[in-house]
């Protein structure tokens, strides 16, 4: 006789992780084991939901997301997976389901091969909780195991990705080589070229883009097999990026972007120093001397190519002024004016980048400045610092002072050290209680009561940890103060009429402008007050 009170949803579930560990729960091997489950138990099978090559650590799959949404229309009170893991890897939502939705919505949930069933009150019921943490640890440790091991691969310059770098292909007998893609290369080429030259960044997008050559993601769409007409508009981020790509000289380098974490798909920037790079493992298309010298381009001339126009790419200032209200840098262009006094003079006027571009979003607003007022404050305002800088550190203060941050770095080490064992202390506590809860001696809510006070109390010390590290890095990053050339460096700005750019670059970090035409200047180097 088949029961008629359950009306059941078998979910499988196959992700590329499982695929790359060889785990062998294919689909048809995990449909077959629910079957097989059905029949013994005489169920009633209402649907099947399968989410194939997805990962568990998100609950957003189709399958899943189709399958309760039977539950919503009482289509199925039944939910049966081999394990618990194939429901889902992240503890703090499979907790949400099972613990939840599941019970307020009538759901029986079973995993055959752990032993779960919501319907009877057996022991193993209680250790889902556990087992769902445990599936979250899982999936980190997969995810340091398949970092690893690409780790390895990058570092032996053999390329990981899915897509070849733009100016190469895979190579067809090994995946993990690289040839050159010629039509390609000759656009590196003459990007790099057209930089060397003296062209700005926006003047090699514009040019790029008249003469519609393909950008890089339209050229991959198209390998992909979407013929796309369209040829795209080039922008100065991917021509930037191309630039100080070490791959073009033969170096492949990997890891330029990163995932945030194992739960999130989301890919950022990686900074240069996490890039992997492995020399000559990869046909060269550009010279070393081409490279060099467009990299020293980049670090002389840091604001190079915003607006490409002689007078303001000279600039002392340049580079370094940004717009306080959205952080976007400000431009400048020069216009001519015909004066009564002077005859023809050249001013120049600076906006914000942001606000300019997107004028019809309001994005910001305008920022109107004048470059040669704000150079005037900026100048007085630096010598006067320097000024106050020399009269109080004598080369005695300095050496007192840099064993004075010694101490002080030392102190916050101590107290980031006192910090982690108080969290080991805590999570053995957790071991423990975990251990008592095993053996009986306390009973599951008082087990889950404690743990989490246990996670609260931990998560305040990692907010006071991450205090203590900030306090630290910005100590080790404004140390310059212990730079006995900066003494030299200051004495001579204050001796020179026109002081250099690259003097003012090791002055001056940041420079902030507001609406209102305030001035935040960020100083390289200190004065202490204490
Ligand atoms: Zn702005």
């Amino acid at each position: 006789m088949i029961n008629e009170n359950y009306k059941v949803g078998i979910y499988l579930r196959l992700s590329r992780e499982d695929e790359r560990l060889g785990e062998s729960s294919s689909i048809s091997n995990q449909r077959d084991l629910l079957l097989n489950y059905i029949k013994d138990n005489n169920l009633f099978l209402v649907g099947e939901y399968v989410d194939d090559g997805v990962s568990g650590t998100t609950f957003d799959r189709d399958g899943f997301k189709r399958m309760i949404k039977d539950c919503e229309l009482k289509k199925i009170n039944m939910i049966i997976t081999k394990d618990t893991s194939r429901l889902g890897r992240d503890h703090i939502e499979f907790g949400y389901y099972v613990e939840r939705y599941f019970p307020e919505h009538g759901i029986r949930y079973v995993a055959v091969n752990d032993g779960i069933d919501t319907a009877t009150n057996s022991s193993s019921n209680d250790m889902l909780v556990f087992k769902s943490a445990f599936n979250d640890m899982y999936v980190k440790d997969i995810s340091n195991k398949l970092r690893s091991s690409l780790y390895t691969k990058k570092r032996n310059g053999q390329f990981v990705g899915t897509y070849a770098p733009y100016g190469y292909m895979k190579d067809s007998n090994d995946k993990h080589k690289l040839l050159i893609n010629e039509e390609e290369a000759q656009v590196v080429k003459r990007i790099f070229k057209m930089f060397a030259n003296g062209s700005s960044l926006n003047t090699i997008c514009e040019t790029l883009t008249r003469e519609q050559i393909k950008t890089p993601s339209i050229s991959k769409n198209m390998k992909l097999g979407q013929n796309n007409v369209h040829y795209g508009v080039w922008a100065t981020r991917t021509v930037n990026d191309i630039l100080k790509c070490p791959t073009y000289i033969g170096n492949l380098t990997q890891c330029k972007q990163k995932k945030v974490n194992y739960k999130s798909k989301k890919r950022i920037h990686n900074k240069e120093n996490g890039w992997i790079i492995s020399c000559g493992s990869v046909p060269s298309i550009i010279d070393e001397d081409i490279f060099n010298t467009v990299q020293n381009m980049f670090k002389s001339n840091k604001n190079r190519g915003i607006r490409g126009n002689g007078i303001t790419d000279n600039l002392l200032l340049r580079g370094l002024i940004f717009c306080k209200d959205c952080g976007h840098t400000i431009g400048f262009r020069a216009h001519k004016q015909n004066t009564l006094k002077h005859g023809e003079v050249i001013r120049i006027y600076g906006n914000c980048n942001y606000w300019a571009k997107r004028k019809r979003e309001h994005v910001c607003t305008p920022h109107n400045v004048k470059y040669h007022d704000i150079e005037l404050i900026i100048l007085n305002n630096l010598k006067g610092m320097c000024k106050k800088y020399l009269s109080e550190q004598n080369l005695e203060n300095i050496l007192n002072n840099s064993e004075k941050i010694q101490r002080k770095k030392e102190q916050i080490k101590f107290e980031i050290i006192k910090l982690d064992n108080l969290i080991e202390s805590i999570n053995k506590k957790i071991d423990a209680c975990y251990n008592d809860k095993l053996e009986g001696n306390i009973t599951l809510d008082m087990y889950k009561r404690t743990y989490n006070n246990l996670t609260i109390e931990i998560q305040k010390i990692k907010t006071e940890k991450d205090k203590y590290s900030k306090n630290l890095y910005d100590i080790e990053n404004n140390n310059l103060v212990n730079n006995k050339v900066i003494v030299h460096e200051v004495e001579d700005f204050i001796n020179m009429k026109n002081p250099s750019r690259t003097l003012i670059t090791n002055l001056i970090d940041k420079i902030y402008i507001d609406e209102n035409k305030n001035i935040d200047i960020y100083y390289k180097f200190r004065i202490n007050n204490d």
